[in-house]
C-alpha cells in the first residue's frame, strides 16, 4: 500500500473533530449530514468540489456528481481500501464485506455511542444508524409505525452476519433487564432471542462454494417491542428451505452444519445410542474433512438448552438426524424382473436396520415402503414395484420430507418460547434476510423462486422510494407527475400474473401429470406467454429452457425437472409409516398431516410455487404496513479475501441489488436538490454579475422565504430567454427551501460560474 493510501488511512479513522464522540476511532463526525427518508436525494453543495482523492469522504452515494456506476464503484472501492465498510445511497445502506474481524467496529460500546447520540445520523455510516433509526421510529411518535429492516445481496455478501448485528443490537439497547456491564447486557428473553440464530443455522445452513456458512432458508424475524420500547419478545417465519440438500449435495458443496456437528462434537456415548460408529462413512456427509468455524456442536447444544429443548428431545432430534445419515447409505440393486422389488444391496440391509431403529419405525415395513409403491384404483389398492431409480427417488423423498418437516417444527419451537404475548407488545422491527437474486450455470425452479422473490422486493421498494420522493415534492409544493420510472410490473406478471402466467402454466402442468411435461411446458410457455417482452428463447438450445429479463439481468431457467420439483410429490405410503414413529417427536411431527394424495384440485394449491407465492405475498403485505430500511450486501470478491476489491464483480451486484435501478430513478426527477441558501452561496456571484438580475442584500441566512425571490432572480439570470417559461419547469424548480435542479441545468450553472471566476 503506497505512503499517501496510508495517510488516508490514517485521516479516514481519527475524528476529525475535537468534539466528536468518538469509540475507540470508529466514529467520526462528518461535515455532511446523512439525508433522511424525505430528503433523500440532496445534492449538498459539497459534491460540487470533489475531486477524485476526496471520493473516499463522502458518505452519501447520492451525494457523487455526476452519479453513475463507474463513479460510484470509485468511491466505494476509495472507501473499502481505506478500511471503510458502511456508505449511504439515500435511503438505502451499502455495507461491504470485510471478509475479515474489524476489532470493536460492532462492540457493545459502540452501540451505546449510536444508541445515545443526539444524532446518529452524524456519524460515520454505520448499520447501527439504521438500527437506531428504526428503533427511534418505532419509540418516539405519537402513532409509532412498525419498521422492517430488509437486508439483500448475493450469497456471501453479509446479510446474515448484518442481521444477527441488528438483533445483537436490539438485544443490547433494547434489554429489559438493566445491562450490568458489557457481558452481562443480554439475558433472558433478549439471550433467547440471540439463541435462536445458531439455532436455526445449525439446520438451515451449509458450507457452499460462495459462503461457508451460507443460509439455505429466508426469514423474517419481527422483534417485538412492549409500550416502553423493550425488546419483550419475537417470532420467525421462514421461507423456502433448501430440503434436497439433505439428499443430494453439489459437487465441492457439504450437508447441513448439524450433521458435521453431530459427527464432530459428539461423545462415544452419544454417537452410540445415534449407531454412528467412527469408522462409519456417510454417503450424505460430503467434505467432513472440511472443518469450519461454524461446527460447534456445544454451541447447538447449549442454545437448544437455553431455549428450552429438554435431554429426551434432544435425543429424539438427534436419532432422526442420525437415521437420515443412515438412510442415505442405503442403496438398491438394479431389478432383473419387473413384477419382484428391486434388492437392497449387501449391506444396505443393516443401514436400512439402523435407520428404522433410529426413526423408531419396523426396518421390514420400511424396506417395503421404499420398494413398493402402493397406487390407489377406485377402493382397492395395488402394489407396483418400483425400478431402481424408483426407489432411490423414494429414499431421498422419505429423508426431505423428514429433515424438512424437522426443520418446520423447530422454528414453530422457537416460536413458541421467545414469541411474546399478544397483550405485551405493540410494536416489531421485522429484520428479513433473503436470499439474493441467484444466476447459475444451471438454473431450475429454486432460482425462479429466489428470483421472483427479489422481483417483489425490487417492485417494493422502488414503489417505497418512489413514495419518499413523492412526499418530498410535496412537501416542497412541486408537482409529482414528471417523475417517470422503469418499473418491473410486466416481469411480475410473466411470472405471476393472472390467468396465464409462467407460474400458472407451472402448475397446470402439474396437475395434469403428463409424461412429456417439459416438452408441453416449453411449447405452453411460448404459445401462450410468447407476446410478453420479458420472456425469450435461444432457438438453437439443445435443452427446454426459458429465458426471463429480470430488472438484474437475464437468467435462463432449465425445464428440465420443473414439473416435478413443482409437486414436490410425497407417496402417502411413506408419510403413513412415520406416524406411526415409536420416536415421540416424529410421531408429533406427522400425525395430523394428510397422508392421501391431494386430488386435482389441491395440487395447485399445495405446489411449491403457489405456497411460496402465498408465503411471499403474506410478507409482502406485512411490509407495507411497516416502514422499510434497506441495506444492500456486497461481497468485494467471490473469494472472501479481505481488502481485495474486483470491480467487475462488484458493478455486476451494484447492477442486481438494484442500486444502479436507485440512481436510475432519482435521475428521472431532479436528482440535485439545494438548499436555498447553499445554493445561493455558490452561484450568488452569478446574479451579481449578471445585467439582468442581482442581489439585492446578503440573504438573511434563516429564512427561506427571503431566500426564494433571490433564487428566482439568479435562475432567472441564468436561463436562456428563448427558453418558454415551461421549459424552464423542466430543468428546474425552486421549492419551498431547496432548489431541484436536473444534470442540464446543473451544468449550465456551472458554466455561468466558471466563466465568470
Ligand atoms: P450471506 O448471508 O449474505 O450469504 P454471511 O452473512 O453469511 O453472507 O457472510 C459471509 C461471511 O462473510 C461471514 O461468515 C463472515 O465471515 C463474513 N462477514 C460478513 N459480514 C461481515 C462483517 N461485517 N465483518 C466481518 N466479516 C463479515
Ligand atoms: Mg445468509
Amino acid at each position: 500500500m503506497s505512503s499517501s493510501t496510508d495517510q488516508r488511512r490514517n485521516v479516514a479513522v481519527r475524528p476529525r473533530n475535537g468534539g466528536a464522540a468518538a469509540v475507540n476511532g470508529f466514529i467520526q463526525n462528518v461535515s455532511s449530514r446523512r439525508p433522511s427518508l424525505n430528503d433523500s436525494l440532496v445534492g449538498d453543495v459539497q459534491a460540487f468540489l470533489i475531486d477524485e482523492d476526496q471520493l473516499h469522504t463522502f458518505d452519501d452515494l447520492t451525494k457523487v456528481n455526476p452519479v453513475t456506476p463507474a463513479t460510484v464503484l470509485k468511491c466505494l472501492q476509495a472507501r473499502y481500501s481505506l478500511n471503510v465498510f458502511y456508505t449511504h445511497a439515500g435511503c438505502t445502506l451499502v455495507a461491504l464485506n470485510p471478509f475479515q474481524p474489524i476489532p470493536d467496529l460492532y462492540s457493545v460500546d459502540v452501540m451505546r455511542e449510536y444508541h445515545y447520540a443526539t444524532q446518529p445520523q452524524e456519524f460515520k455510516p454505520h448499520i447501527f444508524i439504521v438500527a437506531e433509526e428504526a428503533y427511534r421510529n418505532v419509540r418516539g411518535q405519537l402513532e409509532p409505525v412498525n419498521q422492517s429492516l430488509v437486508v439483500s445481496g448475493e450469497s456471501g455478501a453479509g446479510k446474515t452476519w448484518t442481521s444477527r448485528c441488528l438483533m445483537k443490537y436490539y438485544a443490547t439497547v433494547a434489554a429489559s433487564s438493566p445491562a450490568v456491564s458489557c457481558q452481562d447486557t443480554v439475558e433472558r428473553i433478549e439471550r433467547r432471542v440471540l439463541d435462536s440464530n445458531p439455532l436455526m443455522e445449525a439446520f438451515g445452513n451449509a458450507c457452499t462454494l460462495r459462503n461457508n456458512n451460507s443460509s439455505r432458508f429466508g426469514k423474517y424475524i419481527q422483534l417485538q417491542f412492549d409500550r416502553d420500547q423493550l425488546l419483550v419478545g419475537a417470532s420467525v417465519q421462514t421461507y423456502l428451505l433448501e430440503k434436497t440438500r439433505v439428499a443430494c449435495q453439489p459437487a465441492s458443496e457439504r450437508n447441513f452444519h448439524i450433521f458435521y456437528q453431530m459427527m464432530n462434537g459428539a461423545t462415544d456415548e452419544q454417537r452410540n445410542d445415534w449407531k454412528m460408529p467412527r469408522s462409519q462413512c456417510f454417503t450424505w456427509l460430503p467434505n467432513s474433512e472440511k472443518q469450519i468455524e461454524e461446527d460447534s456442536f456445544h454451541e447447538t447444544v447449549e442454545a437448544m438448552v437455553h431455549l428450552g429443548i429438554n435431554t429426551e428431545r434432544q435425543r429424539q432430534i438427534f436419532r432422526v438426524l442420525a437415521g437420515i445419515l443412515q438412510l442415505g447409505n442405503v442403496s438398491f440393486c438394479p431389478s432383473t424382473n419387473e413384477s419382484q422389488p428391486c434388492d437392497l444391496d449387501e449391506r444396505s440391509e443393516d443401514f436400512s436396520q439402523r435407520a428404522a431403529e433410529l426413526l423408531g419405525i419396523p426396518a421390514e415395513k420400511l424396506r417395503t415402503c421404499l420398494r413398493v409403491r402402493t397406487l390407489q384404483a377406485g377402493k382397492q389398492s395395488v402394489l407396483k414395484p418400483c425400478s431402481q431409480a424408483e426407489c432411490e427417488v423414494r429414499r431421498d423423498c422419505l429423508a426431505k420430507v423428514i429433515y424438512g418437516r424437522l426443520f418446520e417444527w423447530l422454528v414453530t419451537f422457537i416460536n413458541s418460547c421467545i414469541c411474546a404475548d399478544t397483550s405485551k407488545w405493540c410494536n416489531f422491527i421485522g429484520v428479513l434476510d433473503v436470499y439474493g437474486f441467484e444466476c447459475f450455470q444451471i438454473n431450475n425452479l429454486e432460482q425462479l423462486c429466489i428470483n421472483y422473490a427479489n422481483e417483489k422486493l425490487q417492485q417494493h421498494f422502488v414503489a417505497h422510494y418512489l413514495r419518499a420522493q413523492q412526499e418530498e415534492y410535496v412537501s416542497e409544493g412541486l408537482e409529482w407527475s414528471f417523475v417517470k420510472y422503469q418499473d418491473n410490473q410486466s416481469c411480475l406478471d410473466l411470472l405471476e400474473g393472472s390467468p396465464i402466467s409462467v407460474f400458472s402454466l407451472l402448475n397446470e402442468e402439474s396437475r395434469l401429470n403428463r409424461a412429456s411435461d417439459s416438452k408441453m411446458l416449453r411449447v405452453r410457455l411460448e404459445k401462450e406467454l410468447g407476446g410478453n417482452g420479458n420472456i425469450s428463447w435461444d432457438k438453437f438450445s439443445k435443452v427446454p429452457h426459458f429465458t426471463v429479463t429480470h430488472y438484474a439481468g437475464k437468467v435462463g431457467y432449465q425445464i428440465e425437472g420443473m414439473v416435478e420439483k413443482n409437486k414436490d410429490p410425497v407417496p402417502p405410503e411413506l408419510t403413513g409409516l412415520l406416524q406411526k414413529s415409536d420416536n415421540l417427536l416424529l410421531h408429533e411431527i406427522f400425525s395430523g398431516k394428510e397422508t392421501e394424495i391431494p386430488n386435482n384440485k389441491e395440487l395447485s394449491k399445495v405446489t411449491v410455487v403457489s405456497k411460496f407465492k402465498n408465503s411471499l405475498e403474506s410478507l409482502m403485505k406485512l411490509l407495507l404496513t411497516t416502514a422499510p430500511h434497506y441495506t444492500r450486501c456486497i461481497k468485494p470478491n467471490s473469494d472472501c479475501r479481505p481488502l481485495t476489491f474486483k470491480r467487475k464483480e462488484v458493478v455486476l451486484q451494484l447492477e442486481a441489488c438494484g442500486i444502479v435501478e436507485t440512481i436510475h430513478i432519482s435521475a428521472a426527477g431532479f436528482p440535485i436538490r439545494i438548499p436555498f441558501k447553499s445554493f445561493l452561496q455558490r452561484y450568488g456571484l452569478i446574479a451579481k454579475c449578471s445585467t439582468s438580475g442581482h442581489l439585492d442584500a446578503d440573504p438573511d441566512p434563516d429564512s427561506a422565504g427571503v431566500l426564494q425571490p433571490e433564487v428566482e432572480k439568479l435562475l432567472g439570470a441564468v436561463l436562456p430567454h428563448h427558453v418558454s417559461r415551461h421549459d424552464h419547469r423542466s430543468l428546474v424548480h425552486c421549492g419551498r427551501t431547496k432548489v431541484f435542479l436536473t444534470q442540464p441545468m446543473l451544468d449550465l450553472l456551472e458554466d455561468h460560474r466558471k466563466r465568470i471566476l
